[in-house]
């Protein structure tokens, strides 16, 4: 249960991460790929905030910006106190147990050459001065944890399916104790059939070790399984942010509602949504439109869109919206 009182666990404000490009015979810097374009949100403690668009439209960079895995080139990450981007290196170093990161393709981000009990006892080797026996019971507790037979602690990762595989990776990322997780797509690569039992383990995970998450994903009916709040966003910045419930049901801006539109419901009215098809490609980051950065697509753009840019603003308790139909200059 979250209290309102509580001060955030998670501030952003104002994040971009660009990648230059640099281009001609002098490799000179021409240009920016704005792959994060001032977005701000908060998360508050054991919350989960869904972050959901299009692939492409930024939101992993942002799981990885604020983690510090890229150097994000302006704005400010503070977690649980700790402003993130200024941390020296031996500061940074010793803030990482405690945001972790559960990536989305558990083939790709475990080691084929280490066994079980050493992918998620690496981490203790770094960061702790347990004995090795200390160290192998918490591997046993971390996947007792995480549903893995203690009795496979010796095998290597080829011998496990991909929902097993997933499971060695959020062990591994609560072997510090955490108290944030980014979970970028951690169910894209899996079968369909095991993505619940995975999303029901980050739930379970989360009410017993009263984790935070932010959930990376552009699976909308996951989103809306495991999220409080959903932030969309769109060719590098938030469209809107809402609370779950309210989203689903009445999304405020045009591209979240066109967006949903493709969610399937289950209605027992049997009333269908009427499906919105948006035309047109999405925009180079490196290139984005003047004005609203929807502008080019959506469905109720006005002449003031081109021109000027919506703020993310308040528009109901709770609900921010960039959108001059929400917000009228
Ligand atoms: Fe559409 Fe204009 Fe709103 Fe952008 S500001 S989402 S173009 S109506």
């Amino acid at each position: 249960m979250l209290d309102a009182t509580m001060a955030p666990l998670v501030e952003v404000k104002n994040l971009k991460m660009y990648f230059p490009i640099h281009s001609g015979l002098l490799r000179r810097h021409t240009g920016d790929v704005k792959a994060v374009d001032d977005v701000s949100f908060h998360i508050m403690p054991g919350e989960t905030l869904g972050l959901v668009g299009e692939s492409g439209c930024g939101k992993s960079t942002v799981g990885r910006a604020i983690l510090r895995l890229y150097e994000p080139t302006a704005g400010s990450v503070r977690i649980d106190g700790d402003e993130i981007p200024a941390l020296a290196p031996h500061a940074l170093r010793k803030k990482r147990p405690t945001m972790q990161m559960v990536f989305q393709d558990p083939q790709a981000s475990l080691n084929p050459r280490m066994t079980v009990a050493d992918i998620i006892g690496e981490p203790l080797e770094e960061h702790t001065t347990l004995s090795r026996d200390q160290k192998l019971a918490r591997i046993y507790e971390l996947m007792d944890q995480v549903g893995l037979n203690r009795a496979f602690a010796n095998r290597y990762p080829y011998a496990f399916s991909g929902g097993q595989r997933q499971r060695i990776g959020i062990a591994r990322a609560l072997a510090l104790n955490p108290k944030f997780i980014v979970c970028d797509e951690p169910i894209a690569a899996l079968d369909v059939s095991i993505q619940a039992q995975v999303v029901n383990l980050l739930e379970d995970l989360q009410d017993r070790l009263g984790l935070t998450y932010l959930f990376i994903s552009h699976d909308l009916s996951m989103v809306r399984h495991i999220a409080d709040r959903v932030a969309v966003m769109y060719l590098g910045q938030i469209a809107e942010i809402s609370p779950r419930d309210a989203l689903y049901a009445q999304p405020l801006h045009p591209y979240a509602e066109a967006l949903l539109s493709a969610v399937p419901e289950a209605d027992p009215s049997g009333a269908q949504k009427q499906r919105i098809i948006l035309k047109g490609d999405v925009p180079s980051p490196a290139n984005p439109p003047k004005g609203c950065n929807f502008c080019t697509r959506c469905p109720r753009v006005m002449p003031v869109c081109r021109e000027v840019e919506p703020k993310l603003i308040e528009a109901a308790p709770g609900r921010q919206v960039a959108c001059h139909l929400i917000n009228p200059l």
